[in-house]
């Protein structure tokens, strides 16, 4: 059976995995996988039914109906589609990302999602980030990163990349969510946010993004032979 490798990228919102772990996985040919958007389409999902965030119930009877699909074009961007439709923009709303961090701490929605991302990693070379792909998702990864920022650090990028795409942002309202964010990731029952004991950390308050993603892609030729 051929090998297939893995890179397990966990942490915090706006720590910059899903930047890094794009750009690294261009450099070694995998593909990547954004298991966040995965949670944010089941979300929206739920926000389409007019499932609460708070409806615990109703989400976990929904949840065995979410048809979603991932597929990749052919520059490797994911995108995600709910019943056909593509929402890979549709999900990115500050909204969806709170359906996201909610429909996230249920065990019905994780049990359900659980297979999809272990058997995409069994047939591709993939570099996956989220919160749990080192410590639940994919346990024997050949690589695991857990990929830090302070608080701060990361309100100031998102604010940043918000602007950009033209949507300005209050820096103390980006920095309550991501404050927000943390706490729910971290203290929830299921899957909480926590470093597997064999990550390794990487604080990049300090380094832009190219210094970001040489230092992993550094840190993943060191352990996968390519
Ligand atoms: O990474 P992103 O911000 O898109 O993730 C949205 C939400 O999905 C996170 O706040 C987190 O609650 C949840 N998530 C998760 N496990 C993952 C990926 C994301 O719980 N593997």
């Amino acid at each position: 059976m051929e090998k297939f490798y893995s890179v397990a990228i966990d942490g915090p919102a706006g720590a910059g995995k899903s930047s890094m772990a794009r750009k690294v996985s261009q450099r070694l040919h995998f593909l990547y996988l954004d298991t966040g958007a995965i949670y944010r389409t089941v979300g929206y999902q739920m926000a389409l039914l007019g499932v609460s965030p708070k409806d615990t119930d109703g989400i976990c009877k929904y949840i065995d109906e979410v048809n979603l699909q991932i597929q990749f074009d052919e520059t490797g961007r994911q995108h995600m589609l709910l019943s056909g439709m593509d929402v890979t923009e549709q999900i990115r709303s500050p909204q969806m990302s709170i359906m996201a961090s909610a429909v996230a701490a249920q065990g019905c929605v994780r049990d359900y999602l659980l297979d999809m991302q272990r058997q995409f990693a069994q047939n591709h070379n993939v570099v996956m980030d989220g919160r749990d792909i080192g410590t639940v998702v994919l346990p024997h990864a050949d690589v695991k990163i857990f990929l830090t920022a302070s608080a701060e650090v990361r309100a100031r990028r998102r604010c940043k990349e918000l602007l950009e795409k033209g949507q300005p942002a209050e820096y103390a309202e980006v920095l309550a969510d991501i404050e927000r964010r943390d706490w729910a990731d971290s203290h929830r029952q299921i899957a909480p946010l926590k470093k597997a004991d064999d990550a390794i950390e990487l604080d990049t308050s300090e380094l832009d993004i190219d210094q970001s993603a040489a230092k992993i892609e550094q840190i993943i030729r060191e352990r996968i032979d390519l």
